[in-house]
């Protein structure tokens, strides 16, 4: 099969097994191959939903990955993640600009942004969110390019903010594109994904990619060559990518413990100081679990 990014035939299947299916301890029933590209990394399994646009759209998606779709319960999950976001984007390029976030959930992240910025738009697939979203008083729109069709060609945004959702989608080309598009000119966009994360699959291999980094969920697994590709081909100014850790290694010697997720080690060794050094290395050699590429058009 050729790579669906940059069009290489070196590619192959890299796993053959069942995969997981939503959240930790579900599993898909057949099994899935996973594929890449030995040119550009990309790792991949064919979409396994006939009807993507409406599965992302359905209560099914959200409560197979997260088990409840009740607002508080998303607060709950993910207000704890802005503080890493804020780490990602910095605090300084929001205020005074039009921001919008895709995939923005029920907008715990929005939430604290749309206090500096000038306009937020909320960009996000689910009925169930938009309708709180709009209850909130952002702009929403489903998809990105329904957004670019209001902004009559789009070019009005300054800053995109878009995390742990390029994974998900169909055509990640088209959502590279749609970024670019909708930016203005000199805008920035900052995409987060998480990596095949390289140390947890050199420790614990094929049981590691079965219980937790292969889902059918997540259809792409990126890394910095591949991510540079789509954003090339859109002519991005400036396009960089820093690395960030966001497992402990408590989590790491839990895995390495128990052979399955769940329980991170505490120990009195296991200091903040101790997992500052892992959490430091890991991204400064660029092989953590999350990678964060920034984009200026
Ligand atoms: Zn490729």
């Amino acid at each position: 099969m050729a790579c669906k990014i940059c069009g290489s035939v070196h590619t192959s299947i890299i796993y053959d097994g069942i995969i997981r299916n939503g959240g930790l301890g579900h599993y898909t029933k057949e099994n899935v191959l996973i594929w890449q590209c030995s040119d550009c990394g990309i790792i991949w399994h064919e979409n396994l939903f006939e009807d993507m646009d409406s599965y992302y759209v359905s209560e099914e998606y959200r409560q197979s990955l997260e088990g409840s779709t009740e607002e508080a319960r998303f607060y709950e999950l993910h207000d704890k993640e802005t503080l890493d976001k804020l780490r990602y984007t910095g605090t300084d390029i929001f205020r005074g600009k039009t921001v919008a976030d895709i995939g923005c959930g029920a907008g715990a992240f929005l939430d604290f942004i749309v206090g500096v910025a000038k306009k937020v738009v909320a960009v996000e697939p689910s009925q169930f969110y938009r309708n709180i979203m709009k209850r909130k008083g952002f702009t929403v729109y489903a998809y990105a390019d329904l957004a670019l069709k209001e902004y009559q060609g789009g070019g009005s945004i300054d800053v995109i903010t878009s995390f742990d959702v390029i994974e998900h989608v169909d055509d990640p080309r088209s959502f590279i594109k749609n970024i670019y598009e909708l930016l203005a000119k000199g805008g920035r966009a900052i995409v987060g994904t998480p990596t095949d994360a390289p140390v947890m699959r050199s420790l614990l291999g094929k049981v590691y990619e079965k219980e937790l980094l292969f889902s059918t969920q997540h259809i792409w697994i990126f890394s910095e060559k591949n991510l540079r590709l789509l954003a090339e081909e859109q002519g991005f100014k400036s396009i960089s990518f820093k690395y960030f850790q966001r497992y402990g290694i408590g989590n790491m010697l839990g895995w390495i413990r128990d052979k399955e997720p769940g329980t991170a080690v505490e120990s009195e060794f296991i200091t903040a100081a101790l997992d500052g050094v892992w959490r430091g290395q890991l991204s400064d050699k660029g092989m953590s679990d999350y990678i964060v590429m920034y984009l200026e058009k």
